[in-house]
């Protein structure tokens, strides 16, 4: 039995990027039980994660006291079961000084991680202290793993990265298109809206390699062989253009560049890409019939179309098929590429990307780096910094020697963990800020106990850009601190005279050099809750773009395979991704008891008739090589696998996914390409 709750604290859950809000109910400092409120994204709907896992910042390996590495200790994974071997504990002074001189180098030489887990306001101090402390844009977060490739398109294509109607605009709409995203895993919540609205009347397009659990409610469920995005929505402009079906008067009146893309298009008809993709020719032109005839349309995406070596291609022709059929700025019609974090939203407005300022604006665009130099008062770097990926080469290149990370796990979350956790060890110093010896703080030279969701407050943009409070409902443990106060003591270290008062204040000053917070107060916030940027609109667009002309850029997109394909010597494709009960690299719900009892074990995920080609049965063990690493884990069948294709999850340490994954970057975004990796099996 729980003990009875005595306080009840509006908040927020702190997992995935619908943003669902929650009531923590708290007895004897610890949440026992949480609900789910009537928010915009959720309407008293929680998924598994949000009802059960709340429980983490107990845990037994929390952090409560700062940590420093004992002298000669071997930088390594370290043993789960007394992961503290290599450290010694040390006071707040000590390690602050320690952690501060070792970031006293040259600019070029140092770089920073946020979080997309931390607050506005903590993102926001963090890029600031990189930026003016560190002096160098070499800041970046997991946004670049995440939808980079995304963003890159819509801010070429149409002058914004954020979403341009919400979650819930599915409601209003004829047609739904949800591909590479599987909602009923990592945005449940969400799914529940889309299932709701297929319930009701709308058509459900899915396009998935893997097939999922949408595909019962969908009219088409496309299971497109990986990595042959652009084959697939190519061939469905192709239709669109030649059987006129677009939209003549809004691509006349909004859009440039329509000539030169149904000129492109024409190569990839349906006849010649559906040997390449593996959808008949006959339902590519179904499936572009049923969208571009819809008087409403929303397309929702994830990391399947993003993680890969031509993920800006992918999206610009997502962002193609929306615009010329004009399902873009109406009711029931909208671009929404699903936030994976629950703030990766709110830290890439906040400016923590290398090449560009709070609110995208370009760090080598000179006008509007004045803007942040008078108000920050100092000179910024002109040059874009370094992404995550870019980060670890020019660590183990040598030019990259130490690096604060808040919050994140790369040693877990990079594509080619060797490679990453080689550069992370090599560093001369690195500073880790979390909650748990996570992976990446089992390298560390200092770790910095840091506070976890429940324990803070702060500001949080969910997928549809709206702005929720976050509130404090727990206590910090031991000696754990709050993040924003870790990072002021660490900038007042290296000369900065930082000494704001709390979220609110450092807010303040965000809506002074965001125009995007116009109108938005904390006080505004704490009492409503939740506010959608810009300007209150859940949709946008309906009259102009944010282009210099105002209107939208067609580009087409060329990329139609794999940076690597199967061969004899690797003759399956490995695709990873998150399952439902466990969230990124699991260093919060792997701690969940729940969570952990309902999925404690990794799995690799294939056909059962592969699976009976190996010789294995459900449960036995397999090993899993690509050219870059291996991992063993438990076999699990999965008839909507097709054959060839092996998913894996990538929040087991114990069996790390990202050992094997393709480190090979989007040249535009600088996404690797997580989704697709040459394996091959063997029994064990
Ligand atoms: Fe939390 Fe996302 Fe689940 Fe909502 S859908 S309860 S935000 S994990």
């Amino acid at each position: 039995p729980q003990p009875e709750a005595t306080t009840q604290i509006d908040s927020l859950c702190p997992y995935c990027g619908v943003g669902c809000q929650v009531t923590y109910h708290v007895a004897d400092g610890a949440i026992v039980r949480t609900e789910g409120r009537d928010g915009l994204a959720n309407e008293q709907r929680l998924c598994v994660k949000g009802r059960f896992g709340f429980d983490y910042p107990r845990h037994r390996h929390r952090l409560t006291m700062p940590l420093i590495r004992k002298p000669g200790a071997p930088k390594e994974p370290l043993d789960p079961a007394d992961p503290f071997t290599h450290f010694r504990e040390a006071s707040w002074d000590e390690a602050l000084d320690f952690a501060a001189a070792g970031l006293k180098r040259p600019p070029s030489a140092l770089a920073g991680l946020g979080s997309a887990k931390g607050s506005n306001e903590e993102a926001y101090l963090f890029q600031k202290l990189v930026r003016t402390g560190f002096q160098t844009n070499n800041v970046d977060h997991c946004t670049r793993l995440c939808h980079a490739s995304s963003v890159t398109a819509l801010l070429e294509g149409i002058g914004s990265g954020a979403v341009t109607a919400p979650v819930a605009e599915v409601a209003n709409a004829e047609v739904i298109v949800v591909i590479g995203a599987n909602p009923t895993a990592n945005h449940p919540v969400a799914a529940s809206f889309i299932k709701n609205a297929v319930r009701k009347g709308a058509k459900l397009v899915v396009a998935d390699p893997r097939g999922q659990a949408l595909d019962r409610f969908a009219e088409h469920s496309l299971r497109f062989r990986s990595g042959t995005d652009v084959a697939l929505l190519n061939a469905i402009l192709h239709v669109i253009v030649c059987e006129k079906l677009y939209d003549a008067d809004f691509v006349a009146a909004r859009v440039t560049g329509f000539e030169a893309l149904a000129e492109h298009v024409m190569a990839y008809a349906p006849e010649v890409m559906a040997p390449v993709c593996g959808i008949e020719a006959d339902t590519i032109r179904a499936v572009a019939r049923l969208f571009a005839t819809a008087r409403s349309a929303m397309i929702l995406w994830g990391m399947g179309i993003s993680q890969h070596a031509h993920g800006t291609d992918n999206s610009r022709a997502l962002i193609a098929l929306a615009l010329i059929c004009g399902h873009v700025g109406r009711k029931g019609s909208g671009l929404h590429p699903l936030r994976g974090q629950n703030n990766v939203q709110g830290a890439s407005d906040a400016g923590l990307i290398p090449m560009m300022l709070p609110d995208y604006q370009r760090v080598g665009e000179e006008g509007r780096r004045a803007r942040f130099e008078a108000a920050w008062g100092m000179d910024l770097d002109p040059t874009p910094g370094l992404t995550v990926v870019e980060m670890m080469d020019a660590a183990l290149a040598g030019r990259l020697r130490a690096m604060y990370v808040m919050g994140e796990n790369p040693a877990m979350s990079d594509p080619d963990l060797s490679h990453a956790r080689a550069a992370l060890a090599g560093l001369d110093h690195l500073v880790v800020q979390d909650i748990f010896l996570t992976e990446t703080a089992m390298l560390a030279d200092v770790v910095l106990p840091a506070s976890a969701f429940a324990e803070k407050t702060g500001s949080f943009t969910n997928t549809d850009r709206h702005i929720q409070m976050g509130r404090a409902a727990v206590p910090l443990p031991g000696d754990a601190r709050q993040d924003l106060w870790i990072i002021q003591e660490l900038a007042r270290r290296l000369g900065l005279d930082w000494r704001y008062s709390g979220p609110a204040e450092v807010f303040a000053e965000m809506t002074t050099v965001m125009p995007s917070l116009g109108g938005i107060t904390w006080e505004r916030l704490e009492r409503e809750g939740g506010i959608t940027t810009p300007q209150g609109k859940a949709i946008l667009f309906d009259d102009a773009f944010p282009t210099q002309d105002g209107k939208a850029r067609l580009v087409p997109a060329s990329g139609i395979a794999p940076a690597e394909t199967v061969d004899g010597d690797y003759p399956f494709i490995l695709t990873t991704g998150r399952v439902l009960e466990h969230w990124h690299t699991g260093s919060m719900t792997r701690r969940s008891e729940v969570l952990d009892q309902l999925r404690p074990q990794a799995e690799i995920t294939v056909n059962p008739d592969d699976l009976a080609a190996l010789g294995v049965a459900e449960g036995g063990r397999l090993r899993m090589e690509s050219r870059r690493g291996a991992v063993e884990a438990a076999a699990k069948p999965d008839p909507r696998l097709p054959r060839g294709l092996v998913f894996m999850a990538f929040c087991y340490g114990e069996a790390a996914a990202n050992m094997l994954t393709n480190p090979v970057l989007d040249p535009m975004a600088k996404i690797p390409e997580l989704k697709v990796s040459a394996v091959r099996l063997l029994a064990l």
